[in-house]
């Protein structure tokens, strides 16, 4: 494993995960294709935000169980925190927000959220 850093545009959010991006979720509900992400999940554990947490604003929408957190300063999602489906606290990387990731490298895995 690698560990990755990232965070919003401004630089008030930062983070870092231990992981290895190599495969990335596209999914297609409203939410995710309005913000053009590409996800790569990991267990909270190997998730840590290093600054930002007072600047991060929560959305939930639907089922609510996802905590999109945007910063309140520029407006970027760089990751959200939700329960995996065994109840596993996990993290969503917005891999768009992860430093030095050649995003053209990666494969990209596509999920019918919409319909969901
Ligand atoms: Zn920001």
């Amino acid at each position: 494993m690698k560990t990755y850093t990232g965070g919003c545009h401004c630089g008030a959010v930062r983070f870092e995960a231990d992981t290895d991006i190599g495969q990335v979720i596209e999914c297609n509900c409203s939410h995710c294709s309005q913000k053009g992400f590409l996800l790569h999940f990991v267990p909270a554990g190997q998730f840590r935000l290093l600054k930002g947490e007072q600047n991060l604003t929560e959305y939930r929408f639907n089922t609510k169980k996802i905590a999109h957190l945007i910063c309140s300063t520029c407006g970027v999602e760089s990751f959200a925190r939700g329960q995996n489906r065994d109840g596993t606290p996990t993290v969503m990387i917005n891999v768009r927000c992860v430093d030095g990731v050649d995003l053209q490298a990666l494969s990209i895995k596509h999920i019918n959220g919409k319909d969901f």
